[in-house]
């Protein structure tokens, strides 16, 4: 089976050709981080006509990679949601205009899907799985039963992890995205202040960083009016330890739980040196095998998409041309 894979669901315009679920032919990603940075984040209006300057050549190159023709492609799968319904669009009006003009099956994927089958380009699932979602619109953890079988167990209630990083390496004056700068600064820390762990409920594998993002921000200008000097390393190693030991300690929690075979990482934040090594590390200990994609894998592509389309269009699922984008699609 090859298929074609396109997302546009926020700031990257990505095109990419997948053999049978697992094998790159291309992957092709066109990022805008550059014309968002001076706005600190990403501006939807800029992002839907980037992917509209960009499709045409992003499309062309994967074509030209993976000396392809369209004769030899099975199906066209595009991100329908979640993200930002104008960049969606892009997206979904391009992979329907081509399924209509190539005759080929048309297959809406779920972004989430995507992220969590970047790891099965690397290696194959073993059921039941666990996977940690945390992405600058996400933090979930979604337990798989089988192959296209998604139960979210637990999600955030307010801000996404990536989104606290941003947040936080904002307040430290630290460019977009601020994921990577707060993770260098915090190598270079220590844990001098206990910000609040979010534990919610018992048993709860829910999430929440709006009240430690708000701890953090309260201590920057508690300190600041007082005179007092903080280390922004100190800082950003204090933010971290919070944001690592919630997500680290309800995602073995819920692998013990299950009983799952694999515990896969995804998203932006899966970049996280500390968090990676704090899986590692517990994981290791139960024997539990830890997959994290390598990080051109770990950010939006559509060699992902494609991936997840693979086991939806083999599952048989097709969309109609009436396919819509969608900001808020759950995942099932
Ligand atoms: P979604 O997938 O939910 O729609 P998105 O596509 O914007 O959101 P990604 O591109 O998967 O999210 O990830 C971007 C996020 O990852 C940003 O918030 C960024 O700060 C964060 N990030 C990247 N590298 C690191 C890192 N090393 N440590 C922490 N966060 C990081
Ligand atoms: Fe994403
Ligand atoms: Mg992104």
């Amino acid at each position: 089976t090859i298929i074609l894979g396109i997302e546009t669901s926020c700031d990257e315009t990505a095109v990419a050709i997948v053999k049978n679920g697992n094998e790159i032919l291309s992957n092709v990603v066109s990022s805008q981080i550059e014309s968002h940075k001076r706005f600190g984040g990403v501006v939807p209006e800029i992002a839907s006509r980037h992917h509209v300057e960009q499709m045409t050549m992003v499309l062309e190159e994967a074509f030209n990679t993976a000396e392809l023709s369209w004769d030899s492609i099975d199906a066209v799968t595009v991100t329908e949601g979640p993200g930002l319904v104008g960049a969606l669009l892009i997206g979904v009006n391009t992979a329907k205009a081509l399924a209509f003009a190539k005759q080929k099956p048309l297959v809406g994927v779920h972004h989430i899907a995507g992220h969590i089958y970047a790891n099965r380009l690397e290696t194959e699932f073993k059921f039941p799985l666990l996977a940690l979602i945390v992405s600058g619109g996400h933090t979930e953890l979604v337990l798989m039963r089988d192959h296209g079988n998604y139960e979210v167990i637990g999600q955030t209630r307010d801000d996404a992890a990536g989104e606290a990083y941003d947040k936080v390496a904002r307040m430290l004056k630290m460019p977009y995205p601020g994921g990577p700068h707060i993770d260098r600064l915090a190598a270079e820390g220590e844990e001098t202040i206990t910000f609040p762990r979010a534990w919610l409920e018992d048993g709860s594998y829910d999430f929440s960083f709006s009240g430690l993002k708000s701890s953090v921000i309260n201590k920057i200008h508690n300190a600041e009016q007082r005179g007092e000097v903080l280390k922004k390393e100190d800082i950003a190693a204090s933010f971290q330890a919070s944001v690592i030991e919630v997500l680290t300690k309800k995602t073995l929690r819920a692998a013990k739980e299950y009983n799952v075979k694999q515990v896969i990482v995804a998203g932006g934040v899966a970049a996280n040196k500390g968090l990676r090594a704090r899986l590692q590390e517990e994981f290791d200990e139960i024997d539990v095998p830890l997959l994290i994609p390598p990080l051109h894998l770990c950010t939006d592509n559509a060699a992902m998409i494609a991936a997840a389309g693979t086991i939806a269009y083999e599952q048989g699922k097709r969309s109609g041309l009436d396919l819509n984008a969608n900001s808020s699609l759950p995942l099932r």
